[in-house]
């Protein structure tokens, strides 16, 4: 089916990446949120990287000015998505909320209209059952900034039909980005791979093998990864990279997905990474320094 206007739903970190790459491509983009200042916020965000791409060479005035346009903004669900041909939901990551968001979504979108998620680590079956079209609910799972990051996982749940697959794939080529399609299992590929490896590094220096120094330069230098896990821990959250594991944990019913202990004890006293200021490492504002945490700097 033919994608013309497509609705996102929560204006946050991921949100304003999803409706800047949509409208840039030239889709009509509604930008939903129940919070008014989140609707700023994401306006200004986007406006500020249009700005960061034209400044770069990379779009013209002219691109800036029409993604803009395609942009508008609502805080009323209903209103929001009557004319969606594609909702792609990316409101915080709670299952209740997101069931009650997608109850919602189906009773107010046309029934032709395709429900994407993109949901880090909840169930896209579940999600879907909590509509009366789960053959239209799929997983398009996009990776933060997004208007950088190429890849889309795009995650097939239970009742998935095929030619909505399709149709997501294509829509990802468009938007230039390379989209993997997976099943629907915990953490689905990028989180059931990504976050066990982050929690062994946790784990190691809950161990004392190693220390946070040398856990990161050894996984940047030997493995080529841009970060090393501890850092990228702190950049995700780690009350993220914990619910996750305890999404692997629960969904696999196996050991190995156990939480790191370090790693339960970080986020109870709220130490959850760049957005509390402290984590693995400091973050003072102003300040572009790698700094170690006093906790693990003895
Ligand atoms: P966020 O906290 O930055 O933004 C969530 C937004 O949802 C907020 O603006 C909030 O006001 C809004 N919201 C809450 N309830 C709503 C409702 N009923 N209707 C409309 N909006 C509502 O969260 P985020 O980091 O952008 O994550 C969003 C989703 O993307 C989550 O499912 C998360 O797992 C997933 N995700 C996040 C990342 C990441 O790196 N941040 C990466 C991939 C996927």
């Amino acid at each position: 089916m033919a994608i013309q206007q497509v609705a996102v739903i929560g204006a946050g970190t991921m949100g304003n990446g999803i409706a800047h790459v949509f409208a840039q491509t030239g889709f009509k983009v509604t930008l939903v949120d129940v919070q008014e200042k989140q609707l700023e916020r994401a306006l200004a965000t986007i406006t500020k990287n249009l700005e960061r791409q034209l400044n770069k060479g990379s779009i013209t005035e002219e691109v800036k000015q029409s993604t803009l346009a395609n942009i508008t903004t609502h805080t009323n669900i209903e209103h929001g998505v009557a004319a969606a041909d594609l909702v792609v939901e990316a409101a915080t990551e709670n299952v209740d909320l997101k069931l009650k968001i997608f109850s919602a979504l189906d009773a107010a979108a046309q029934a032709t209209c395709i429900l994407a998620t993109n949901t880090s680590s909840i169930s896209i079956t579940k999600i879907a059952a909590a509509t009366k079209r789960p053959d239209k609910v799929i997983g398009m799972h996009f990776m933060n900034p997004v208007p950088v990051m190429k890849l889309v996982e795009i995650i097939n749940g239970y009742a998935t039909d095929k030619n909505v697959t399709e149709t997501i794939v294509a829509l990802s080529k468009q938007l230039h980005k390379i989209p993997c399609v997976v099943n629907d299992y915990p953490g689905f590929i990028a989180n059931k791979v990504l976050m066990p490896m982050i929690n062994e590094a946790i784990y190691s220096l809950y161990e004392g093998i190693a220390g946070v120094e040398e856990i990161d330069t050894i996984m940047k230098l030997g493995m080529a990864h841009p970060m090393g896990p501890l850092q990228l821990a702190d950049f995700i959250g780690l009350d993220v990279c914990l619910s996750i594991m305890n999404v692997l944990y629960t969904g696999y019913g196996n050991p190995k997905y156990a939480p790191c202990p370090l790693l339960v004890n970080m986020v109870t006293a709220g130490k959850l990474g760049v957005k509390s200021g402290e984590g693995f490492y400091l973050y003072t504002a102003g300040s572009k320094d790698l700094v170690i945490s006093p906790t693990f700097n003895k």
